[in-house]
């Protein structure tokens, strides 16, 4: 097996922090029982923030590979439940922040962080879900056990042409809601009608400003998938329709929240947590699974908009920190 391999490595010295692609050795990599051969990474927000010198408060400990999402093929383990040859897929828990991740030619994890890849999923499918497409599907279905159905009503999903955004838009359609997607991006719109949104609202039609909006707007939504937080969750919450539901996956336009209860105690509207990154196991095979079958997006191949080598992720880190990418970015890697 090949000694050194190419990895992106983010060091500490003392206060100040470099971010390369270099050459290292199996032996630099954490301690784990599966080693793994990346064959595809992504990009999220989360990754774009790891590349800011120190890591945007996303990494917990240098030196580090960062990198999220992984999929690829076990080398090695020291598992039972894994032998060489498996195909597997890592997201969240430590992966790419405290433990190293997914820019590198091979990284090794503890065999309680891995999922084996359906095989109805490619390498390349994998990582084109991704962390935001677990996200994504987390948050549909904590909607449906809330009691969402289609046919309740619009539904409406924030930052919509981004990751986690399109990958919740093209999920709703495909499960036959009328979906509305929130997007800054005028460029974005015939994409995000490919992906089965009924109607397109630009973000100025959000009741972002605090100033002017009542606790209790008309009701607009029966339901909403919310990546970009501050103020849009909070007009999104005051617009949700009596009993509906709004899944909070991110942070991307802010991370305070100033709401009222009134949504909750005179309508009965309900605000669900999304976590992927420490999603009970059951649940992300469950979750997998179904991406992998009924729930795959039939515009699967259109919702990957971009396939980049391990060279051009820092440019690639800064569009998405600054919420100019469309859709899924994956990392071809070997
Ligand atoms: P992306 O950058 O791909 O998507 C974010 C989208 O939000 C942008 O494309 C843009 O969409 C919109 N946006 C960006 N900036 C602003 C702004 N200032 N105001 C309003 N809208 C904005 O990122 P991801 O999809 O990877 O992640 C989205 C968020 O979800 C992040 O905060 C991330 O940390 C979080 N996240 C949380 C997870 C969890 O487990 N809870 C997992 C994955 C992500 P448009 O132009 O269409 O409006």
């Amino acid at each position: 097996m090949l000694n050194d391999f190419t990895a992106w490595v983010h060091e500490r010295t003392n206060d100040s922090f470099e971010i390369s692609l270099k050459k290292i050795k199996l032996e630099e990599l954490p301690a784990g029982d599966v080693l793994i051969k990346v064959a595809y990474s992504s990009l999220n927000y989360k990754d774009g923030l790891a590349f800011l010198p120190g890591g945007g408060q996303v990494l917990r400990s240098f030196p580090v590979v960062p990198g999220i999402d992984l999929a690829g093929t076990v080398v090695q383990s020291q598992d039972a439940a894994f032998r060489a040859g498996d195909r597997v897929l890592v997201t969240g828990y430590e992966l790419g922040t405290a433990s190293s991740g997914g820019y590198a030619e091979y990284a090794r994890v503890p065999a309680k962080w891995i999922v084996p890849l359906p095989d109805e999923l490619s390498f390349r499918e994998a990582m084109g879900f991704g962390t935001a497409g677990l996200t994504a599907a987390i948050a549909v279905s904590r909607l449906e056990q809330s009691g969402l159905r289609p046919g309740a009503g619009e539904v409406l999903v924030t930052g919509a042409s981004g990751g986690v955004g399109s990958m919740a838009v093209a999920l709703l359609a495909q499960r036959g809601y009328t979906v509305v997607a929130a997007s800054g991006k005028a460029d974005a719109h015939a994409y995000l009608q490919m992906l089965g949104a009924a109607r397109i609202i630009g973000r100025g039609e959000l009741l972002q400003d605090e100033s002017a909006r009542k606790p209790l707007e008309r009701q607009r939504w029966a339901a909403a998938i919310d990546s970009v937080g501050g103020d849009t969750l909070a007009g999104v919450l005051a617009a949700i329709s009596y009993g509906g539901s709004v899944a909070a996956c991110g942070l991307a336009g802010g991370g305070e929240l100033k709401s009222t209860v009134l949504p909750f105690i005179i309508r009965g509207v309900s605000l669900l947590g999304i976590d992927s990154v420490y999603c009970p196991m059951d649940i992300r095979m469950l979750l997998w699974q179904l991406l992998s079958d009924d729930w795959k997006p039939a515009q699967m191949d259109a919702l990957i908009t971009k396939e980049i080598t391990l060279e051009q992720v820092p440019q690639h880190a800064a569009a998405i920190l600054s919420g100019s990418l469309i859709g899924r970015t994956v990392i071809r890697i070997s």
